[in-house]
């Protein structure tokens, strides 16, 4: 299963009522951070799941409310006695952005590995999830995430015995590893579906976000207008709209969709969220702090 917590869910500049937007994602054990604008590391200290856990941050784009919380991030993460490695992705400009805003954070007490990714995206892994980062429309290089969790075949026992596979054998084969003549196939069942989910914020509606949403169990998308008034604006700064978010959920058949990313003009965005619920019926939107659990579907009956 996969924990999220949309630890902030505001756009532009944080707010008294609403921290920037960021993502908190946990998976059997670790964790990682997808954006860390100004106050994130606050936002972590009030969730409690924990600094230490965290391997890795992905960053979308390089607007302040996206990585400007960077080096308080850094040196919490040193206060709580971090030795391990941190990595960080992010789309082409990585290396000069982070090593601009480490001249402020720069005794840490761990390395830095940085993964600068090009500007169409491509593939990695991070705490046990397979990640696509996928191409956005914001007029700058800018990057959404799409994360999957395998779920491993169920072996069969009566099968390793009716083989005559001698038990000590088992765990290696379990694990998708040939024993001798024997192979993994003979005794794990169906292929199973896991789990999937996306995050894509401060772009422009691109066909690369319905294709990233295909298979997903959740889509989480900005919501930076809700009012159709606001298009202008939608165009101008290369934001959408709710409804455009919503179109794009229902176009690439995702279970469910989560918006977060709000303007600070919007004190209330449930207002307008019955306009996205009119195009894709299973949409909410985020809070600060909301929780969320991803688990792997229920077995047919
Ligand atoms: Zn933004
Ligand atoms: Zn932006």
């Amino acid at each position: 299963m996969i924990d999220l917590c949309t630890l902030g869910t505001g756009g532009s500049m944080p707010l008294h009522t609403r921290a920037l937007a960021s993502l908190y994602v946990r998976c059997g054990g670790r964790a990682l951070l997808v954006d860390c604008g100004e106050g994130t590391q606050m936002e972590i200290g009030r969730l409690g799941w924990g600094f230490l856990r965290i391997d890795a941050l992905l960053i979308t784009h390089y607007h302040a409310d996206h990585c400007s919380g960077l080096p308080g991030l850094l040196l919490a993460l040193t206060k709580a006695g971090r030795t391990a490695p941190f990595d960080i992705w992010g789309p082409p400009d990585l290396t000069r952005v982070v090593t601009g805003l480490r001249v402020i954070a720069p005794a840490l007490s761990y390395e830095v590995t940085l993964h600068e990714l090009p500007a169409q995206g491509g593939h990695f892994d991070a705490i046990g999830l397979a990640i696509d980062a996928f191409p956005l429309n914001h007029g700058m290089p800018c990057l959404g995430y799409r994360f999957a969790l395998r779920r491993p075949r169920r072996f069969l026992p009566e099968r390793a015995e009716a083989l005559g596979i001698p038990k000590p054998c088992w765990s290696a084969l379990q694990r998708g590893e040939p024993v001798g003549d024997w192979r993994p196939e003979q005794v794990l069942g169906e292929e199973r579906p896991g789990i999937a989910f996306l995050y894509a914020t401060d772009t422009r509606p691109v066909r690369s976000i319905v294709t990233a949403g295909q298979g997903t169990d959740l889509m989480i998308l900005e919501g930076m207008y809700g009012d159709e008034a606001d298009r202008p604006k939608a165009l101008k700064n290369s934001h959408m709209l709710f409804r455009e978010s919503a179109a794009l959920a229902r176009d690439a058949g995702t279970r469910a969709l989560l918006l977060t990313h709000f303007s600070t003009a919007m004190d209330e965005p449930e207002v307008y969220l019955s306009a996205a619920q009119a195009v894709f019926p299973e949409t909410r939107c985020a809070a600060d702090g909301m929780t969320l659990t991803l688990r792997y579907p229920a077995p047919e009956a």
